[in-house]
C-alpha cells in the first residue's frame, strides 16, 4: 500500500511527465522559445525520474534512491534555471552549475559517513539547501532583465514561485535544526512534515511551470502587438496605430481643450532614387528620414510611416505658429541629412503640409485632409517647403 506522500510523489511525477510532454510539443509544434522550452521539458524528466528514485528507497540500493534521486532534483532546479537564463539572454553560468552538482553529490554521500540518526536528516538538509540556493540564484539573476521585459510588477509575479520555492526548502531544510521540532524525515516516508512538504512542492511545481509558460505568452504577446503596429523597415509605428493615436490625441482636445498639430511629410522625386540606385537605396534613404524623425521629434510626439516615402507626425499640444516651427525645423534637418550608399552620399528634400486641430468638432479625418491639402499645394509650389493649412474654424 503507498502511504500519502508517496501517493503525491506519484502524482508529482505523473505531473512532471506531462509538463515534459507540454514543453516538448510547445519547442516542436508551436515553434515557442525553442532552447528555453528543452530545457524546461527536460527539468521536468529529470525531476521526474528523481521522484521515481526516491520513491524507491528501501527497494533499490541505498545510492541509487537517495544520493542520485537528491542530486536529480537540483539537478532538475539547475534545467529550470538555464531554461530562464536562456530566454532572457543571460549568462549561463554553467560552471558555477556544476559546483552546485558537485558539492550536493559530495554533500549526499558525506552524509552517508553519519551515524544513522543524522545521517538521513543531514541529507535532507543538504538537497533542501541545494534547492533554495539554486532557485534564489535563479530569482536574483532573472529578475532584472525581467523588469526590463516586462516592467518592476510583472517581473516580481513571474520570480514569486521561484522566492516561494526558497522559503519552502529553507523552511523543510531548517526545521529538522529547531530543537523541539518535528523531525526530519527523508521522503516517501508518511509524517505530517513530509505530507505538507510534497503537497507544497506539487503546487510550486504548477507555479513554476505555469509562470514560466506565462512568461512565454507575455512575450508572445507583446511581440503580436508590436508587428501588428509597426511598419516592418522602418520601426515606426504603421498607418493603422498612428491613426489610432490621432484619434487618441483628438479625444484628448474634447476632453482637456488641448489642441495638436499633424504634419504630412512627403520625400520629394523619391521614384527618382529608387530608378537611378535602386529599390535597396530607396529603402535606406527611408530609414534615414525615419530615423531623423524619431531622434528630432519630441517624447511626446508621434512618428508614423503612412505608406510608400509619406510619413505622419502628430504634435500634441501645441498652436499654430509652433506647428510651422517644428514642421520647418524637421524639413531642414532631414535636408541636411545625408544617406551614404555604396559609397555614395544621398541628399533628399521633404515637403510638408500641416494643420492644426483647436476645434474638436472638427473630425480627425477632416484634419487629416486639410494636412493633405497643404502637402498637395507644397507639392504644387516648388517642393521642398512646408504650408501650413488655415485654421478650420
Ligand atoms: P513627389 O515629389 O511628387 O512626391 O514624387 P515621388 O517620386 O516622391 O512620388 P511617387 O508617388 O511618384 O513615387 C513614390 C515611390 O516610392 C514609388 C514607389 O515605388 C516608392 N516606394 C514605395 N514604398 C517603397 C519602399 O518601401 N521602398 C522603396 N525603396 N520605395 C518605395
Ligand atoms: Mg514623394
Ligand atoms: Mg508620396
Amino acid at each position: 500500500m503507498l502511504g500519502n506522500v508517496a501517493l503525491t510523489m506519484l502524482t508529482l511525477l505523473l505531473l512532471q511527465g506531462g509538463l515534459a510532454a507540454g514543453w516538448l510539443i510547445a519547442a516542436r509544434a508551436l515553434d515557442l522559445s525553442r532552447r528555453s522550452a528543452r530545457h524546461w521539458s527536460a527539468s521536468a524528466l529529470i525531476g521526474a525520474a528523481a521522484l521515481a528514485l526516491l520513491l524507491m528507497r528501501g527497494w533499490a540500493p541505498d545510492w541509487a534512491a537517495v544520493v542520485l534521486g537528491n542530486t536529480l532534483s537540483v539537478v532538475a532546479l539547475l534545467g529550470i534555471r538555464r531554461g530562464l537564463l536562456h530566454f532572457l539572454r543571460q549568462p549561463l553560468r554553467d560552471k558555477e552549475c556544476a559546483a552546485v552538482v558537485g558539492l550536493t553529490l559530495a554533500a549526499q554521500l558525506g552524509c552517508a559517513l553519519l551515524p544513522e540518526p543524522f545521517a538521513g536528516p543531514a541529507r535532507v538538509m543538504a538537497v533542501c539547501v541545494a534547492m533554495a540556493w539554486v532557485l534564489m540564484r535563479c530569482a536574483l539573476q532573472s529578475y532584472p532583465a525581467l523588469k526590463r521585459e516586462f516592467g518592476e510588477r510583472r517581473a516580481f509575479l513571474l520570480v514569486s514561485p521561484q522566492v516561494a520555492g526558497v522559503a519552502l526548502f529553507l523552511l523543510r531544510g531548517l526545521i529538522g535544526l529547531v530543537p523541539g521540532g518535528p523531525a526530519l524525515h527523508a521522503l516517501p516516508a508518511d509524517t505530517p512534515l513530509n505530507i505538507a512538504s510534497a503537497l507544497l512542492i506539487l503546487l510550486l511545481t504548477l507555479l513554476l511551470h505555469g509562470h514560466l509558460a506565462l512568461m512565454v505568452l507575455m512575450r508572445l504577446v507583446r511581440r503580436l502587438r508590436h508587428l501588428s503596429q509597426r511598419d516592418a523597415l522602418t520601426g515606426l509605428y504603421n498607418r493603422a496605430e498612428w491613426n489610432r493615436q490621432l484619434e487618441a490625441q483628438h479625444r484628448w482636445l474634447g476632453r482637456f481643450n488641448e489642441p495638436f498639430g499633424v504634419l504630412m511629410i512627403d520625400i520629394d522625386h523619391f521614384k527618382k532614387i529608387n530608378d537611378t540606385m535602386g529599390h535597396a537605396a530607396g529603402d535606406a534613404v527611408l530609414l534615414t528620414a525615419a530615423q531623423v524623425l524619431l531622434a528630432s521629434a519630441r517624447d511626446v510626439d508621434v512618428v508614423g510611416r503612412l505608406g510608400g516615402e509619406e510619413f505622419g507626425v502628430l504634435l500634441p499640444r501645441t498652436e499654430q505658429m509652433a506647428v510651422r516651427r517644428a514642421a520647418e525645423r524637421l524639413r531642414q534637418l532631414l535636408c541636411d541629412a545625408e544617406t551614404t550608399w555604396r559609397g555614395k552620399q544621398i541628399k533628399l528634400t521633404v515637403s510638408i503640409g500641416a494643420a492644426l486641430c483647436n476645434d474638436a468638432d472638427e473630425s480627425p479625418a477632416h484634419v487629416l485632409e486639410r494636412a493633405d491639402h497643404a502637402l498637395y499645394q507644397a507639392k504644387n509650389t516648388g517642393r521642398n517647403r512646408t504650408v501650413v493649412a488655415r485654421l478650420a474654424s
